[in-house]
This record gives C-alpha cells, structure tokens and sequence, in this order.
C-alpha cells in the first residue's frame, strides 16, 4: 500500500515540519489545526524553510513551488475522509487527542491509516481510543523534523503488519530512517534521553559541578554535539518533567523520580529557551 494522500492534524512545531518533509517527497498533504491562523503560520514556515534548502542549493526553485503546491489547509477532520493516513501532531494532551483519535475513527473509512506523533502516550491506550486498533501506529518524528533523519515507529499491541509495512515506507520515502520501537514507555528514544537529562539536573542540583561545566563533559567528554543542560532547555523544561512522570507512571519504578530542581524550574516558569531561561538565560 503506497501511501499518498495524507493529512496532519496540528500546524504547530512538528506538524508543519512533518507536513513539509512529505509534501517534499511527493505526497498530497492537508494541515489543519484547531486554530486557522496556526495553520497560516505554519505555511509561511514551510515556505521559509523550502527557501533556506533553495538558497543552500539543496533544491531547486521548482522544487519549492512543487512541494508547496502539494501542501494545502483543511478544516473539520470531517474533511479528510478521502485521505489513506492522517498523522496526528496536536499538543502533548490525552483528552485532546483522545477526541481527535475519535472524531477521526468516526470520520475516516475503516482502513485509513490513523497514526499519532506523541512523545509519550502509549499507541495501544490511542488504539484503543478507536474502533480500528489495527489501523493506528506511532510515527515519532524529531524536532527540527526537516533536519532529523529519525523516525521512531511504534508498534501498538494490535498494529498490523500491513500498516507497519506502509509506515516504514512512507518514512523511507520522506528520506527518513525509520526504526521499529515495541509500544513502551518513552519508547526508546525518551528513555534513554531524559533519565540522562534528569540525572545531569541531579548533578546541578547537588552542586557536583555548574552547568556549563556538566554540559562540557558531555561533550567533550562523551562527543555529544550538545550538553544535556542545554538540550533540557532547548526541548523545553515543562516537556522534559512530563516525560520523566510519564517514565515513573507507568514503569513505577523510583530510579525515574523527576529532580527536584526539574519540578521547581517548571513551578518558577523557567521553562528554558522558550521563556528566556532555564538552565541558562537566553
Ligand atoms: P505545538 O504546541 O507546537 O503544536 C501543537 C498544535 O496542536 C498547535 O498548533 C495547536 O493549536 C494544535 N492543536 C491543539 N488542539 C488541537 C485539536 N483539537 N485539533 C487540531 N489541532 C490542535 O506542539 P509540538 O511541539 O508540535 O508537539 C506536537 C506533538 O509532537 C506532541 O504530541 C509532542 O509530544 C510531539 N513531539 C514534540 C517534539 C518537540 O520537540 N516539540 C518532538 C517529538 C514529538
């Protein structure tokens, strides 16, 4: 099954960036979000990021007007009826998505593909939000999803081999490299990353060296491109802390308490780059 009509609901930071790598690669693509002037914005990125590639040269200006011609706003998921995937990039919220997996499952013909592109809601509680279990999988793409050659496609309880094959190959050819993760929490990427984030917060916290100092023996150290201080607050503090009460939730296991200093940050609104401070001050 090629996937080739597709659509991507929620216009925000990864949905526009997933509705542009595969209107890239060739695919019809309908964006929509639960605000229109989101969706807006997220074309204007799009096509601010399609004329970054054109002045690097690493497409052309035909290409951009191609790839932006395969891109178009949508409204109600009542819309999207004819679609065969619709990805779901919407904020990180279970009653939200919960009702975007059921308006979709009323929606949608039985075999559209439905997927969600969560950090850290289980895909076999999304499938079963629905009344296709088979139909859903997680397609985590990386953030900046243009840049990131990363999927992590996750596997729900009742995902079909059918779907699995599809999704692999749609990721294939939006040039990412795709790899298959087990349903499980923070599934393979967010579980080693925050545990290690929150553990670097613990190093501050107990004052065994500053932050600038940790981050440097993370990367000169361990040849990480970036210390995980600083990836802390260029993700964002307040996802950071979810992550990590998604991880001791469902493991129920103490080695994933968040640290101390995590929760209090979040608590004082130094969520990191994105309010100015966290770790750092921007
Ligand atoms: P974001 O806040 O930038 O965008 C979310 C968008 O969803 C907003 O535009 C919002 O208006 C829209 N939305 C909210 N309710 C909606 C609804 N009912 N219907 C349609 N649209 C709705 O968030 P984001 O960072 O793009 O995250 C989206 C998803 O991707 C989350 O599940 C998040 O966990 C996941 N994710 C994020 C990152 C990251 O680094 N930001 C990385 C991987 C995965």
């Amino acid at each position: 099954m090629k996937l080739e009509r597709i659509a991507v609901v929620g216009a925000g930071t990864m949905g526009h960036g997933i509705a542009q790598v595969l209107a890239a690669s060739g695919c019809q693509v309908a964006l929509t979000d639960v605000s229109a002037s989101a969706v807006d914005t997220a074309l204007s990125k799009i096509a601010a990021s399609l004329e970054r590639f054109c002045q690097k040269g690493a497409i052309s200006q035909a290409d951009k007007t191609a790839t932006l011609d395969r891109l178009y706003p949508a409204g109600a998921l009542s819309e999207l009826a004819d679609r065969q995937i619709v990805i779901e990039a919407a904020s990180e919220n279970e009653a939200i998505k919960r009702q975007i997996f059921q308006d979709l499952d009323h929606h949608c013909p039985p075999d559209t593909i439905l997927a969600s592109n969560t950090s850290s809601i289980p895909l076999t509680r999304i499938a079963a939000w629905t009344r296709r279990p088979a139909q859903v999988i997680g397609m985590h793409f990386m953030n900046p999803v243009p840049l990131m050659p990363l999927v992590e496609v996750i596997r729900g309880l009742a995902t079909s081999d059918a779907v699995w094959q599809a999704v692999m190959t749609l990721a294939r050819q939006a040039g990412k490299t795709p790899v298959t993760v087990m349903d499980a929490p923070g599934f393979v990427s967010n579980r080693i990353l925050m545990p290690m984030i929150n553990e670097a917060a613990f190093a501050l916290y107990e004052r065994v060296a500053n932050a600038e100092d940790i981050d440097t023996v993370m990367k000169l150290g361990m040849n990480h491109p970036m210390g995980p201080l600083a990836l802390a607050d260029l993700i964002g503090l307040d996802t950071c802390l979810s992550i990590m009460d998604v991880l001791y939730r469902e493991f129920r296991d103490s080695k994933y308490r968040a640290c101390p200093l995590l929760t209090q940050m979040v608590a004082a609104g130094r969520l990191g780059k994105k309010s100015g401070q966290g770790f750092y001050i921007y």
